[in-house]
């Protein structure tokens, strides 16, 4: 157990350190990129193990996961950002544990998140999930639909869009990734250059344990790690 704890702590300083080197090799300030801790399958414990190293944001991908550690996380100080497929019927049991939604990807979603906010007195930031490599198998809206989607989903009262996110192909080969990263970045530009009353294009989500020095290089500001931090999953 204390063997694992301290490798916890010492992949944080690792990804940290990693993280340092991508942005001064682009010619960034580090401090601009924040380290999510992505937890599924991870106990609570392991989690505190990290937040104790330093990590100030998880993502979680799993409504019912969330809401089993969420009383066993020490969270004082420490953001936690829905980053999986969500169900419109399960906003209700999060919007009041979660401090960001990444994964907006529909207008009936962003609908019931705003509903939902609105009953707490809330205002929901959210990202809009890009489904950048247009795979079946994967959320997201595709980047044509893009710009309608954010037109109708910045009109809601009860949620602020704050930026995207993405979830790029599970590919080994670095210029066909550098090409997704590359898009996202672009689309991220376009949507801020609209200026959007309610929208504030401040936050670019992407990059995973196997890739975010890249994403970084690309103008990420949010890595989401999980394998990396946490070791393989079960
Ligand atoms: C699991 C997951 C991650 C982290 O993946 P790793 O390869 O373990 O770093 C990041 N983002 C999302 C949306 C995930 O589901």
């Amino acid at each position: 157990m204390m063997e694992k704890s301290s490798e916890i702590r010492r992949n944080v300083e690792a990804v940290q350190e990693q993280i340092g080197r991508a942005a001064a090799e682009a010619g960034r300030d580090p401090s601009e990129i924040r380290l999510m801790a992505v937890t599924k399958t991870q106990s609570a414990a392991r989690v505190n193990e990290a937040i104790a190293a330093g990590v100030t944001l998880l993502g979680e991908n799993r409504a019912q996961e969330l809401l089993e550690k969420y009383d066993g996380y020490d969270r004082a100080g420490c953001g936690i950002h829905f980053i999986g497929h969500l169900q419109s019927n399960k906003v209700r049991s999060i919007v009041d544990k979660v401090s960001m939604i990444e994964s907006v990807d529909r207008l009936s979603l962003a609908q019931e998140i705003s509903r939902c906010a609105q009953l707490h007195g809330l205002v929901m930031p959210v990202l809009i999930e890009v489904n950048i490599g247009r795979e079946q198998s994967k959320s997201g809206v595709l980047p044509e639909a893009l710009p309608e989607l954010l037109g109708k989903v910045s009109l809601l009262p009860g949620l602020s869009v704050r930026g995207l996110m993405a979830i790029p192909p599970n590919i080994e080969d670095t210029v066909q990734k550098e090409g997704y990263f590359e898009q996202m970045y672009r689309h991220f530009i376009d949507m801020k250059a609209k200026k959007l009353d309610n929208v504030s294009m401040t936050i670019l989500s992407m990059g995973m344990s196997h890739d975010y020095p890249l994403a970084i290089r690309h103008g990420s500001n949010v890595v989401r790690i999980g394998r990396a931090l946490f070791g393989e999953r079960m």
